[in-house]
């Protein structure tokens, strides 16, 4: 039977470079004549496409996103002649959850229209936050009243799945301006809403301001996640993920197969791919990638096939994202690995108020969600810590009295620690 497979295409080109960002993608401002460069761009990713066809003979792809970067700088016209390419290889069904990531005020209805004609069925736009100074200090080109327009022009272009992305932890965001951006995001009816933390990445604009008393700290920043978490579940938006929330049936398949460890394949400088547990990722470098495809050489820069106890771990990572969580049945039936030292963290979690046990899955509160990047860390310590017991006991009792110090005496870190940031369309892994 024909397996289920993911498209990521990544679209490495923005108007201009905001103030927070790391992602691979090159500003207008420093490419000269990006309009050639971007035809150029397009025509590698479709010559790739068509090389990489016979590899998924035996999958059916299900879902297809285009990253950035900013897709919708790119162009409809661009981005349509790259969904054709994927729809001739004859793999793509028909009922395929089809993202674009878009940004306000950098697309037209009637691109728009275009896009839906051509089978696109979900936009993902980035909002960022309602307050229109804070949108310019971000370096951000729209403005809040631009963003509502488009979500009004993206539905009258006929589409009826939309996400929006907003981030908490701002510079000057105070928790009125924040309960205020959520109200109002929440109140222009999405199906999806993912919210992230602000991360301030060394090489952005703002990492010289990351001491600032201007960027409300992790208490704050804490108290705007939850508040978010609260304030979304009341307007009817389900929390399914760390930063995500959809209304039913609305969760993004997409994004899911990361989450879930299913297999995806990714085009474009720094697209990573995972198909049948090895993985493997391209060179972060557009004109590079164009010369190399275009020459039909290789250009993978890592690859690695998982050992079983790795891809354990990537269990325990990526679906404790998830609030669908992990199930010890689930593990040992995939893995044939016992998780004791696992579950008695977990069951200290609980007592903390930090995970919970229903219908026989293990899964973390808002107040894990928040502090998940160090209970993964322990959780993962654990897990190398039962793998060594087993084979080198000695070596046990030494880790067993390390960790015993370090457990539990941890001040739970506010939600500017979890990368929150997104995992796709940037698909980018933890
Ligand atoms: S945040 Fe998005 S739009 Fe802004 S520079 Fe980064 S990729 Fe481009």
């Amino acid at each position: 039977m024909d397996k289920k497979i993911g498209v990521y295409v990544h679209i490495p080109f923005c108007k201009s470079r905001c103030a927070y960002c790391n992602f691979y993608s090159l500003p207008s401002s420093s490419v000269a004549g990006g309009g050639k460069l971007m035809s150029a761009y397009k025509a590698a990713v479709i010559k790739h496409i068509a090389e990489y066809s016979a590899q998924l003979d035996g999958y059916l792809i299900d879902t297809i996103y285009f990253g950035g970067g900013t897709p919708s700088h790119f162009g409809a016209s661009r981005l349509v002649d790259i969904l054709d390419a994927l729809k001739k290889s004859g793999h793509v069904l028909l009922d395929s959850e089809i993202t674009a990531e878009i940004n306000p005020a950098s697309i037209t209805k009637d691109e728009m229209i275009r896009l839906r004609r051509a089978g696109f069925n979900r936009l993902s736009i980035g909002v960022q936050c309602a307050d229109n100074t804070t949108l310019h200090n971000l370096g951000r080109t729209h403005t809040y009243e631009e963003s509502v327009k488009t979500i009004k022009d993206a539905r009258a272009a006929g589409f009826k799945n939309l996400s929006v992305d907003v981030v908490y932890g701002l510079p000057s965001q105070t928790a009125e301006t924040w309960a205020q951006t959520i109200q109002k995001i929440a109140s222009l009816k999405a199906e999806h809403i993912s919210c992230y933390s602000l991360k301030i990445e060394e090489g952005t604009e703002l990492y010289a301001f990351k001491d600032s008393p201007f960027i409300p700290d992790d208490d704050t920043a804490a108290n705007m996640y939850l508040y978010a978490v609260d304030m979304l579940s009341r307007f009817g938006y389900k929390q399914y993920e760390i930063s995500n929330f959809a209304r039913r049936g609305f969760e993004s398949k997409h994004n899911m197969k990361y989450w879930l460890g299913e297999d995806y394949i990714g085009f474009g400088p720094g697209a990573h791919s995972c198909i049948d547990q090895s993985r493997y990722s391209f060179t972060e470098d557009v004109n590079a990638y164009i010369e190399q495809v275009g020459l039909g050489r290789r250009i993978v820069e890592h690859d690695e096939d998982m050992s079983d106890f790795e891809n354990a771990g990537e269990y325990l990572m990526l679906r404790l994202r998830t609030t669908h969580g992990i199930s010890e049945k689930e593990y040992y039936d995939i893995y044939r690995l016992k998780m004791d030292l696992v579950l008695n963290l977990l069951r200290k979690y609980e007592e903390n108020g930090w995970a919970v046990f229903k219908d026989g899955r293990w899964r973390f509160t808002p107040k894990g969600f928040m502090i998940s990047n160090v209970l993964i860390g322990e959780l993962l310590e654990a897990q190398t810590k039962q793998r060594t017991q087993i084979s080198k006991p000695w070596q046990a009792q030494q880790a067993d009295e390390d960790t015993q110090l370090t457990l539990f005496d941890k001040r739970p870190v506010a939600a500017g620690l979890f990368s929150g940031r997104r995992l796709v369309g940037h698909n980018k892994l933890l």
